[in-house]
C-alpha cells in the first residue's frame, strides 16, 4: 500500500494519538464513526479507551454489522487495550459485578477487562516479543489492561510480558492489550500496515 489510508473509530479513547502515530509511517489517518467511512478503508485501528463506553457508541451508531464486515473481508485491524476486548469472541468482568460489553467476536480469544488489578493498574515493561518480527525490547504501556486467554488454535503470540500474551494476531486481526501510540516506538503500527 503506496499510501494507505486507516481509520481510527473516534468514539472515545485516544485516537487523536493512534492518529499520530500512523501519520508518522507515512499512513493517511483519520478518525471514522460511520459505516460508509469504515467499509472504503484499507486497515482499522479500535483504540484503548473504556470498552463498556465505546460499545455503547458502536451499538447508538448501529456500526457493529460494519465493523464485523471490515474485519472479515481480510484488511488488517488492530485494537488495542479497550479495543482489543471489543475484537474478542467474550469479555469478562472478573470480581466485580460490572457487565461486560458486547464484544465483536472477531478474535478467538476471551478479555478479561482490569485484569492486572488495582494495585498495578498502570505499569510500564519490556516485552518479549517475536523476533522474526523484529519485535525483540519492544517497551509498552499497560493501562487498566485486559488479559486475554482461551486463545484458538489460530491465534498467534507476538509478544508477552511474564508469559501472559500481550501481543496477538489471528489472520488480519491484531490485538495489544497495550498503548502503542502512547511511546513514539512504531513497530506494532508498522505491522499493522506491512502485515
Ligand atoms: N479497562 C478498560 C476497559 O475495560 C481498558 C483500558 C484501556 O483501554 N486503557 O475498557
Amino acid at each position: 500500500m503506496a499510501q494507505p489510508d486507516v481509520g481510527i473509530l473516534a468514539i472515545q479513547g485516544d485516537f487523536e494519538a493512534h492518529g499520530r502515530a500512523l501519520a508518522q509511517l507515512g499512513a493517511r489517518a483519520r478518525p471514522v464513526l460511520r459505516s460508509h467511512e469504515i467499509a472504503q478503508l484499507d486497515a482499522l485501528v479500535l483504540p484503548g479507551g473504556e470498552s463498556t463506553t465505546i460499545a455503547k457508541g458502536i451499538a447508538r451508531l448501529g456500526l457493529g454489522d460494519a465493523l464485523r464486515a471490515f474485519a472479515d473481508s481480510g484488511r488488517p485491524v488492530l485494537g488495542t487495550c479497550a479495543g482489543a476486548i471489543l475484537l474478542a469472541k467474550r469479555a469478562e468482568s472478573p470480581g466485580t459485578a460490572h457487565e461486560p460489553p458486547p464484544t465483536l467476536g472477531v478474535l478467538d480469544a476471551v478479555a478479561q477487562r482490569n485484569a492486572y488489578g488495582t494495585q498495578v493498574d498502570s505499569f510500564a515493561a519490556t516485552v518479549d516479543g517475536d523476533a522474526a518480527r523484529g519485535l525483540e525490547g519492544l517497551r509498552c504501556v499497560f493501562i487498566r489492561a485486559p488479559i486475554l486467554a482461551e486463545l484458538g488454535p489460530g491465534v498467534e503470540v507476538l509478544a508477552r510480558v511474564e508469559g501472559r500474551p500481550v501481543l496477538l494476531r489471528e489472520g488480519n486481526v491484531m490485538a495489544a492489550t497495550f498503548h502503542p501510540e502512547l511511546t513514539d516506538d512504531g513497530r506494532v503500527h508498522a505491522l499493522l500496515l506491512t502485515g
